[in-house]
């Protein structure tokens, strides 16, 4: 799959920049300090500029070569040696990057911050080789020795939502949150909203319906857009008992985002019908249709509910205006051949089928790019965006593995 600039070129941009930093920070102690070593020699080096550029260029081998003796030149330099090790690990090479980096450690007279970049490199080394519990206690000694190191909160983050330990997964990041800037809030706003979701879930299975409801209700106020908080809010709260509370949630979730309403839809059909007001359930859907007439969702929720009791005619309807919406919808001609097997196949309808379908664009042909995903409704033997020759094919929807089929 092209996922545009590619992985190991990321990483390796990743490896020079955190080796960079650590350059720049020694580069800033030893002039701090008033001791001031000819760390030039290296820098200067032609081998250590060819390096980076064979880095950046995501040649590795010749970088790797240039690095190697750019770090003969001065073999101080701790920032080529870190570099050198990042590469390793990026490449594969795990045993020797640990190897690199653990022999910096063993640099008599390491500055705090020296060691706590070496560590972090070593942290990011047992990460990439799968020693989950060294890379935490790497990690974590950074964050010791240097407690705003964003680096390695960051890792620590992932790690334990990894490992599902949403609670120290949700500390780290308040740690972030409070280090970073009023520009990253809104992001940081989701990602506390998920991970504070993640934590009522984990209550739910345990069946602490009281603290999972208190987490999913924080959740939203931390981020309002925490879709799957408020489904889970209504579900605690159908558990509890609490009809009217489970209706409030899943209707503050359409209210907040209408384009993501249907996923409450069954939950609220059967709630209503508990309730013994299905009538209630027809009259949401027509609002949602109201409100946006290209929501085929609402019209498909409300073609199915009308099958259910029986009203063939208006199903049909309002099926055939979804497909009108949605030609592509594969569940929405399920649930038409439904009503048309109701209706016994009455052949004006079906007529009425056939032409709107023959009208849409479901029958064009889609094709993709397969290098860049460019879409073209014909096929084409040049890519007008990648310029690739012969790339393109048909676009199939593959079989889904346990559908089901509603009639
Ligand atoms: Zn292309």
């Amino acid at each position: 799959m092209d996922l545009g600039p590619s992985l190991p070129f990321l990483s390796a941009l990743v490896a020079l920049l955190v080796g960079l930093a650590v350059g720049k920070a020694w580069e800033r102690y030893k002039l701090r300090d008033g001791k001031w070593i000819d760390r030039r020699r290296a820098r200067e080096s032609h081998h250590y500029v060819l390096g980076l550029n064979f880095l950046v260029s995501n040649q590795i081998d010749l970088a790797i070569e240039e690095l190697s003796q750019a770090a003969r030149v001065d073999a101080d330099a701790l920032e080529i040696h870190l570099i050198l090790g990042n590469v390793h690990r990026e490449r594969g090479q795990v045993a020797r990057a640990i190897q690199v980096h653990q022999a910096l450690l063993q640099r008599p007279k390491l500055t705090r911050i020296e060691h706590a970049y070496i560590l972090l490199c070593l942290g990011l080394d047992f990460k990439r080789g799968g020693f989950v519990d060294r890379a935490l206690e790497a990690f974590n000694e950074v964050v010791r020795m240097d407690p705003d190191n964003q680096y390695a909160l960051l890792y620590l983050q992932k790690l334990h939502e990894e490992q599902h330990q949403w609670a120290e997964a949700h500390r780290i990041r308040k740690q972030l949150v409070a280090l970073s800037g009023p520009d990253t809030q809104p992001r940081n706003q989701a990602i506390l909203g998920f991970l504070e979701n993640a934590l009522g879930t984990e209550a739910m299975a345990v069946g602490d319906r009281g603290r999972a409801s208190k987490h999913f209700e924080s959740a939203i106020d931390q981020d309002a857009d925490t879709t799957p908080a408020y489904l889970n809010l209504g579900d605690v709260r159908l558990a509890q008992g609490d009809l009217q509370g489970a209706e409030a949630a899943w209707d503050s979730l359409i209210t907040r985002s209408p384009e993501r309403a249907y996923l409450a839809f069954d939950r609220l059909e059967q709630l209503y019908e508990q309730l013994g007001a299905p009538r209630r359930f027809e009259e949401r859907c027509l609002r949602l249709v109201a409100a946006n007439p290209q929501d085929w969702r609402a019209r498909l929720a409300l073609g199915r509910h009308l099958l259910k009791r029986e009203r063939h005619a208006e199903a049909f309807e309002f099926l055939l205006a979804a497909l009108e919406q949605n030609p592509h919808g594969l569940t929405v001609h399920q649930a038409v051949w439904g009503v048309l097997l109701k209706l016994e196949l009455n052949r004006a309808l079906v007529q009425r089928y056939i032409e709107s379908a023959r009208s849409s664009v479901f029958f064009l042909d889609p094709h993709v790019c397969l290098k860049c995903h460019y879409r073209s409704t014909e096929l084409l033997w040049q890519c007008p965006h990648c310029h690739e020759w012969n790339t393109f094919v048909e676009e199939r929807i593959a079989p889904a593995k346990e559908a089901t089929v509603e009639m």
